[in-house]
């Protein structure tokens, strides 16, 4: 089995959604007391979201490859970054380091290709919703169809994940809010709502809805566990 290399804490609450996947999808395949072999660097996710909001990604992308670095020397075969917004780094990091990364991005659009789904609804933060390094990733890698919600969803979708489920909170309004939005989404056609962001899943599941949802926290961990077997 390899070690799995988890750069977590953005934020921590969705990084203890893939420990518990990651190990509960070891044992489910190998049976008996097996458990995943995990190394984890989990970081301080509080300057990192300034610089974010501040645009400095340059600087997020120094605090990551420093722990990705840490992860590799400490025995990890590869990495999973635990959030969809940092992967707007993640060829930097990938310059920093010799291990595999997997990125989350291509694991949801392989399983989007593979159950035939064109377009494709996307919710997570405003840098994931609206920027390149994941929107235009699925339309321009997977030829997919993304929409996205209107503006004053964004935002709101955005806030919910800042201010309350990376801060563990989780309110029945928002949850409705969500809901609604994905309702939208699938009015307009998306086949398929992708959670594109790690914390989603606190909020919402398959059981609130009849819209097919990717929780990519989810289908990350999944490939994580087919990849370390
Ligand atoms: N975990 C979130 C994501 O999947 C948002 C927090 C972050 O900015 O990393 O995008």
């Amino acid at each position: 089995m390899k070690t799995v290399g988890l750069l977590g804490g953005m934020s921590w609450e969705s990084t203890v959604a893939y420990y518990r996947a990651i190990n509960e999808g070891v044992k489910s395949s190998l049976g008996g007391l097996h458990s995943a072999k995990i190394v984890m660097y989990s970081v301080d996710f509080d300057p990192i979201e300034k610089l974010q909001h501040q645009g400095n990604w340059k600087a997020t992308a120094r605090i990551l490859s420093e722990a990705a670095k840490n992860i590799q020397s400490a025995g990890a075969d590869f990495l999973v970054i635990c959030t969809n917004t940092m992967h707007k780094v993640a060829h930097k990091i990938e310059d920093e380091i010799d291990i595999p990364l997997l990125h989350i991005a291509d694991t949801t659009a392989e399983v989007i290709v593979e159950s035939g789904i064109k377009k494709v609804g996307l919710l997570g933060t405003a840098f994931t919703m609206e920027q390149e390094f994941y929107k235009g990733r699925l339309i321009e890698k997977y030829g997919l169809d993304v929409i996205i919600p209107c503006e004053d969803d964004r935002k709101l979708v955005h806030k919910v994940i800042y201010e309350e489920l990376c801060l563990g909170k989780i309110k029945p309004e928002s949850k409705s809010e969500y809901l609604r939005i994905v309702d939208l989404l699938s009015g307009q056609g998306a086949e398929a709502v992708i959670l594109g962001c790690t914390e989603i899943g606190m909020l919402m599941n398959q059981e609130d809805t009849k819209v097919e949802l990717l929780d990519t926290t989810e289908i990350h961990a999944k490939k994580a566990v087919e990849y370390a077997i």
